[in-house]
């Protein structure tokens, strides 16, 4: 009945409709046929910067994965304040094998592509690889506000497709001797790469000795920002040479997305 009454009024609408158009219209005009609305077409884009990290939401994706860079929930980085001490959380023991020298400038980063023949550490369950490591300058995660100059991610995957990302951080002080092996010979545009097969490091050195860290559930620091990133966020920072860190950041051209809201998060604080 209900259905009856609509599809009454519908057809009186259009009618309605019709006459309006007609009697509008000049004989000497024709009347268009149809007349057609253009629907909104989502545009993509394959570029994206630091000056403008508002429209990475446009930024393309790949693989049906949803781009999430505007989503307001579990976006990463983070302001670090207000972690919970939380005794339970595992002591970090990474595992890794040392990896012959592979460095790629991408246009986005510095990125040092892991080719040991085995790493390994296990969080929550989940047993992680390491894939690649590669900078940001200053810090994308702050502490109570503060920037540090450098750093470092050291992203790791696990089977289920999860990822798990350390985070390591680099202030002005004494010089680095893992950064040291690689400041002269970073390189310096994008698409360009540095390998060295005879000179092999140990992934573990750019961990500061003392290895508490904070723990929260994020994403991706760049587009899509997925929110599938297990953070690890060392608590304390190792030091770099005033030389090394220029060598960093006159190419990373502040390569560091502001922070994101906490939105309900518990950052949790390992001891
Ligand atoms: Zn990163």
């Amino acid at each position: 009945m209900k259905t009856m009454k609509n599809f009454k009024f519908l057809t009186v609408a259009v009618f309605a409709s019709v006459l309006t158009i007609v009697s509008c219209s000049k004989e000497d005009e024709p009347v268009p046929a149809t007349i057609v609305v253009a629907a909104p077409v989502e545009t993509c884009t394959d570029h994206f910067d630091y000056e403008n990290p508002n429209n990475w939401s446009h930024v393309c994706t790949t693989n049906n994965t949803p781009n999430e860079c505007g989503s307001t929930y579990r976006q990463s980085p983070i302001d670090i304040v207000g972690a919970v001490a939380d005794a339970t959380l595992p002591i970090l023991s990474p595992i890794y094998s040392s990896s012959s020298t592979d460095i790629v400038n991408n246009g986005h980063t510095i990125q040092f592509n892991y080719n040991g023949a085995a790493s390994d550490f296990t969080f929550g369950g989940e047993t992680y690889s390491l894939l690649q490591f590669h900078f940001h300058a200053s810090s994308e995660h702050t502490f109570g506000g503060t920037h540090q100059a450098l750093e470092g991610h050291l992203v790791h995957a696990s089977p289920s497709g999860s990822l798990a990302v350390i985070a390591v951080f680099f202030e002005l002080g004494a010089a680095n001797p893992f950064l040291d092996q690689f400041t002269a010979n970073l390189p310096s545009h994008a698409g360009d790469t540095y390998v060295d097969v005879n000179l092999n490091y140990a992934p573990e050195d750019l961990f500061p000795v003392n290895q508490s860290y904070y723990n929260y559930n994020g994403s991706l620091t760049t587009p899509p920002c997925s929110d599938i990133v297990n953070w690890i966020v060392m608590e304390h920072t190792s030091t770099a040479s005033q030389a090394q860190l220029d060598a960093f950041t006159t190419l990373l051209h502040s390569n560091y997305r502001p922070v994101q809201p906490l939105s309900g998060r518990t950052i949790k604080h390992k001891i």
